[in-house]
This record gives C-alpha cells, structure tokens and sequence, in this order.
C-alpha cells in the first residue's frame, strides 16, 4: 500500500507542478451537488448546538416517521469509508467525495454498505440510530473541505444553524429519480407488510406510522376491510420488500393510477 499511496503522491504533486506551470486559476474545486442525508420526500428538522465539532448540523425527522432505523443516504457520490468511536461519534460513515471533499454521518445503529465501497448519491449507506455520545436517535452530519468543516450546503443552498429543533426544515430529494415505483404516502399505524398479498402470507416488516414508500406495481389478493373501506388489490413495495393492503396507500382510488398490474 505505502510504495503505491507513495507514487500516488508523487504523481499528485507532479500534477499540481504541471498545473501551475499552465496558470489555472487557484480556486477550490467546486463542491459536489450536495443532496440530503435521508430518503426522498422525508422532511426533517436540523439544529445546531454550541457543543458541537465543527460545522455539524444533527438531523431528527418532523413528517411524522419515525428517525431510529431510518436510511442515511450518501449526498453525493464517493467512497464510504466505515468507522467506530464509541465515546464520540458512534459508528460513523465517511464518504470521500474527491477534490478535497468529504461527508460524514454519525451515530449509526448500522452500516449498509462494505468498507471501502463505492456509493452513488442517495444509496443507503447506514441506518440512523443513537450510538456513541448521542442523546437520542438522530443523524449528525457534516462537509468537510480538506478536513475543515464547511458551512452546510443542500441543492446548492446555505442551511441555516438554529440552536433548537423544529424552526428549520429541509424535505429531501435525494435519489428520487433513481428509484424504481412511484411514490406514495402510507396512512395508518402498524401497517403489516405481507410477503404475498394474502392475509395468512408472512409479516417481513410493520410500518409504525406515515412512511414514504414507492409501489412497483399492484395485483388483486385477499379482500381486506379496514378504515371503513372494502379492497382486494395489494401494492408491491420496494423498501420494505413486500405487499400492504391499497387501503393504507393514501390515494382516494382503490386501483392506484399510474401503476402497473404484477
Ligand atoms: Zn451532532
């Protein structure tokens, strides 16, 4: 490894040498198309506190989710790199995003991707939890340029540093447009997520309350009556993986528009 980081370097400051010699301007590389650490459509609510390293800003979802075992999304693309301080950071992820760039997120209940890997802006990378100095479930992020931490920006907008919850907000559209399905809301609590769209088919997750999903597509299977309303079609989630009544799909149609038949 070393004899390679070594010629790396070498050629690095060859690089830089040869830059110079052509007059590029000194400007700092231009940041990354930041994106929010969590999925699309969520809204959270952010603060900072005096205590905190850097130009942190913690993060605790306000649309009625619940935030412990909520994804944390990459805001741009890079390699994820996995670390553990349990008396300050917790489990925590670092993607490097080049030029200098990087984010963290800390404070994970778990990792999603392998030390090392490669992710793509708005793949899952951990799941928000409260490891670490961590008064509760939240996710702690940063942007850092060359280790120092930046002033944090989302879809090239400066966030602001409020000293308390629920006064700032920011409703992410991170990987929107990379996910298969079409977006609802889900209505209801202890909604049971169903391997097949039958009654008696395994349970493989509940969602506790709202909860942003996407439907890949909709087939007619057990009758289901709940809430008032009578409905035979099931909705094919991606993320939990399995099927819910079109009941507790928010759309006043009991077949949903714009999604196909499985
Ligand atoms: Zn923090």
């Amino acid at each position: 490894m070393v004899p390679l980081r070594r010629f790396l370097a070498v050629l690095a400051s060859l690089l830089v040498g040869a830059a110079t010699l052509v007059a590029v301007p000194s400007q700092a590389q231009a940041a990354p198309n930041f994106k929010a650490p969590f999925p699309c459509g969520q809204r959270w609510t952010y603060s900072h506190h005096d205590g905190e390293v850097r130009r942190a800003l913690d993060f605790i979802r306000s649309d009625g989710g619940t935030t412990n075992g909520t994804p944390v999304l990459a805001s741009a693309a890079g390699t994820a790199h996995r670390f553990s301080q349990p008396s300050g950071a917790g489990n925590y992820i670092a993607v490097e995003h080049g030029g200098g760039w990087k984010t963290y997120y800390f404070h994970l209940s778990a990792y999603s991707v392998a030390e090392g890997a490669q992710v793509s802006q708005g793949q899952q990378i951990g799941v928000t939890g409260s490891t670490g100095n961590s008064t509760g479930p939240h996710i702690h992020y940063e942007q850092l340029l060359n280790g120092v931490g930046q002033n944090i920006v989302i879809n090239g907008g400066g966030l602001s540093y409020p000293g308390s919850y629920g006064s700032a907000f920011l409703t992410s559209d991170n990987g929107c447009g990379s996910q298969p399905g079409k977006p609802f809301m889900t209505w209801g609590s202890g909604v049971r997520v169903h391997s097949d769209a039958r009654l008696a088919a395994s349970v493989v997750a509940t969602l506790g309350g709202p909860t942003s999903v996407r439907v890949l597509c909709q087939k007619q299977g057990d009758t289901v009556t709940a809430e008032g309303y009578t409905n035979n079609w099931w909705a094919k989630l991606s993320s939990p993986a399995g099927f819910i009544s079109n009941i507790y799909i928010d759309d006043p149609n009991a077949v949903l528009p714009g999604v196909p038949t499985c």
